[in-house]
């Protein structure tokens, strides 16, 4: 089983905390939408003897893309790969695309997931953000997503400064007030050159706050398990069978291709990302040629990456899997680090599986990269 992730480069403005890759000029769409469907088509060897159990169009802005551009795209995954019969199909929204015509027009597609980039309820939170939707339509596009779709997330930021502890419980609130069914939640982080980051430089905005960070993980963590989420990765919470199908498959190791600008893609064995630039990435293609690099993960990688994923889940790390996998010593080794951790109740071992602890959960990528092993 594998996934296919197509990236969408385009955004009507940038948030100031942003990193990913976009544009906010639209003029390349066409040329850009047809190289997608050509690099579907060239790369249709790499998954030629798997079944795409997940499909993830992710942005910038896929929901700045037309009924008649998802289903081009649609098309060229259906000709060229073998499709399951019910794949999960997720498209990222942002609030000020979806009127209720647009929802009609998703709701007669093959989409079944809707991301729905909220990040808060709150005009001031929206503002300092730069994000092009205000609360009003933020609430307004959710009371009619959940008319349309029983399958959406949404994502909210926390951790942003002057959003006090009470609003932080709000917002929370009114995502399960609409009866969503997962949330991804992320700390607003501040990401070397963004605009956010030469706010901070010239003191313009307040630097976030590692402890109310904190103190909002902590608030998020109950609030959802008293809704009935489960917190079944580090950022991800949902309702038992609403957990992303398409993220876990990252989490736990499957084989995905990342298509368009600045996409990744991942095998056992190899990652390749491609050129996070629309006007290179359309002429490489329109040249026959593909736009990526790739590099070949040594056994040392392999476990890293295992590592760094597995402990952000409740699935954890398995040590059977370990010694199975990887060298002999890699297992040993392991429990040599890790005892440190676990005797602090950061990390504990159950059923032969290495998880984080409740109070460990929150520091699990640092937790990760101590028990890294290097070249
Ligand atoms: S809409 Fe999403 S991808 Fe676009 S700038 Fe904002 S956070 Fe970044």
């Amino acid at each position: 089983m594998a996934g296919i992730y197509i990236h969408i480069p385009f955004c009507k403005q940038a948030c100031f905390y942003c990193d990913f890759h976009f544009s906010t000029s639209l003029k390349k769409k066409d040329e850009l939408i047809s190289c997608l469907i050509t690099e579907l088509e060239i790369r249709k060897k790499e998954l030629q003897n798997e079944i795409i159990e997940t499909i993830y169009f992710g942005g910038g802005t896929p929901s700045l893309l037309s009924s008649e551009e998802i289903k081009s795209l649609l098309n060229a995954i259906y000709q060229h790969y073998k499709v399951i019969e019910n794949p999960e199909i997720t498209l990222e929204a942002n609030p000020d695309d979806l009127s209720e015509e647009k929802f009609l027009e998703l709701a007669n597609s093959p989409i079944n997931r809707l991301s729905i980039g909220v990040q808060s309820f709150f005009e001031e939170d929206l503002k300092s953000m730069n994000r092009a939707h205000n609360s009003k339509e933020a609430k307004e596009c959710l009371s009619i997503a959940t008319c349309y779709f029983d399958n959406i997330t949404v994502d909210l930021i926390y951790g942003v400064p002057n959003m006090s502890n009470e609003r932080w419980k709000e917002n929370l609130q009114i995502a399960f007030d609409f009866g969503v069914n997962h949330i991804s939640s992320y700390a607003l982080t501040v990401e070397p050159k963004t605009v956010l980051d030469s706010f901070v430089k010239n003191g313009k905005y307040p630097e976030p706050d590692e402890t109310e960070a904190k103190e909002h993980f902590d608030i998020l963590v109950a609030e959802t398990a008293k809704n009935g989420f489960v917190h079944y990765e580090i950022s991800n919470f949902g309702k038992p069978n609403y957990f992303s199908k398409h993220n876990t498959s990252y989490w736990l190791g499957k084989k995905y291709i990342g298509i368009g600008p600045s996409a990744h893609s991942f095998s056992k064995t190899h990652r390749s990302w491609n050129v996070a630039n629309n006007a290179k990435y359309i002429k490489e293609l329109q040249e026959g040629k593909l736009p990526n690099e790739q590099e070949e993960l040594s056994k040392e990688d392999q476990f890293n990456e295992y590592l760094m994923t597995g402990l952000r889940t409740i699935w954890g790390v398995s040590l059977n899997e370990i010694q199975e996998n990887f060298k002999a010593d890699f297992k040993e080794e392991l429990l040599k680090s890790s005892k440190k951790f676990i005797e602090e109740g950061l990390l504990i071992i159950e059923n032969n599986t290495l998880k984080t602890t409740p109070k460990g959960k929150f520091l699990a990528d640092g937790l990760a990269s101590e028990l890294f092993r290097i070249k």
